[in-house]
């Protein structure tokens, strides 16, 4: 069942979502060869803490850390460990917090240093992938609409699109309904509704889509050991059109990034 939320509701979960954006602005300041994963963790997890908020994955499914911290062949629900950050590698950071009970969840994949131009294009092309997805996030659209995007855009990069793992309806609970998969058919699926609240979350491969899993029962990765990119934003549907709830604009201000790709998922200030 999807849950609709109210404007009030989406306010909150602005909030939430806030809460999450700033916390990977804070690590992309911190992320550089040699940092500790498990140390960004628990600064992570006390900087949620600070905004009064609870880190959304400690605990959750018996998940041990704030941060799932996905290195370079690892695509998404790595665990923090003492192996540190090394030049060249990515590293996809994905993060939750639980705020007036309501959840955000975000992600980024950083580069650490300077990594392979064929690696920087995956970073690159996995982010616009997002954005073309969120762009057919709009009333009239179906779940089908936005997986389609997103696969096309990146097939026809040649990259291998995830499909055990999807992007979800967010709000008092981290994986509502609907699931948005980041590969389908145009037209299918779920309708879209002003008031819905999603993670997009593509999940996007150099290689092979296919993947395997660690022993450890959480770490996903690819099964050719080629490097994957994750980037996820929570967006509002309101007024017909997507509705940016999380931003990158703290990371970028801590990387001194410019960019205004964000620009057109804003809601219109009217004078
Ligand atoms: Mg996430
Ligand atoms: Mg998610």
């Amino acid at each position: 069942m999807i849950h609709v939320k109210t404007t009030e509701e989406i306010e909150l979960m602005r909030d939430s979502a806030l809460v999450v954006s700033r916390t990977l602005g804070m690590l992309a300041s911190e992320i550089k060869p040699g940092a500790n994963p498990l140390k960004l963790d628990k600064m992570a997890e006390e900087f949620i803490r600070e905004q009064g908020a609870v880190p959304g994955f400690l605990g959750m499914y018996d998940f041990p850390n704030t941060l799932n911290w996905s290195p370079n062949a690892q695509v998404v629900h790595g665990i923090p460990n003492n192996e540190p950050l090394k030049e060249g590698d990515v590293i996809s950071v994905d993060c939750g917090a639980l705020k007036n009970g309501f959840y955000g969840d975000h992600a980024y994949t950083f580069a650490v240093g300077e990594v392979d131009e064929a690696v920087n294009k995956l970073l690159k092309v996995t982010k616009e992938s997002l954005y073309v997805g969120i762009r057919e996030f709009k009333l009239g659209n179906r779940v089908g609409d936005v997986a389609y995007a997103i696969q096309n855009y990146c097939e026809s990069h040649g990259y291998g699109v995830v499909r055990e793992l999807v992007g979800h309806g967010l709000g008092k609970d981290l994986h509502e309904d609907p699931q948005m998969p980041n590969y389908g058919k145009r037209g299918r699926g779920k309708k879209f509704v002003n008031g819905m609240v999603v993670a997009i979350e593509p999940m996007i491969n150099m290689g092979t889509r296919r993947i395997k899993q660690l022993k450890d029962g959480w770490t996903i990765l690819t099964a050719d050991g080629k490097p994957s990119a994750h980037f996820e934003h929570d967006v509002a549907l309101i007024d017909g059109k997507p509705e940016l709830l999380s931003t990158f604009q703290y990371i970028y201000d801590a990387l001194g990034v410019t960019s205004n790709e964000e620009e057109e998922f804003r809601a219109k200030k009217t004078a």
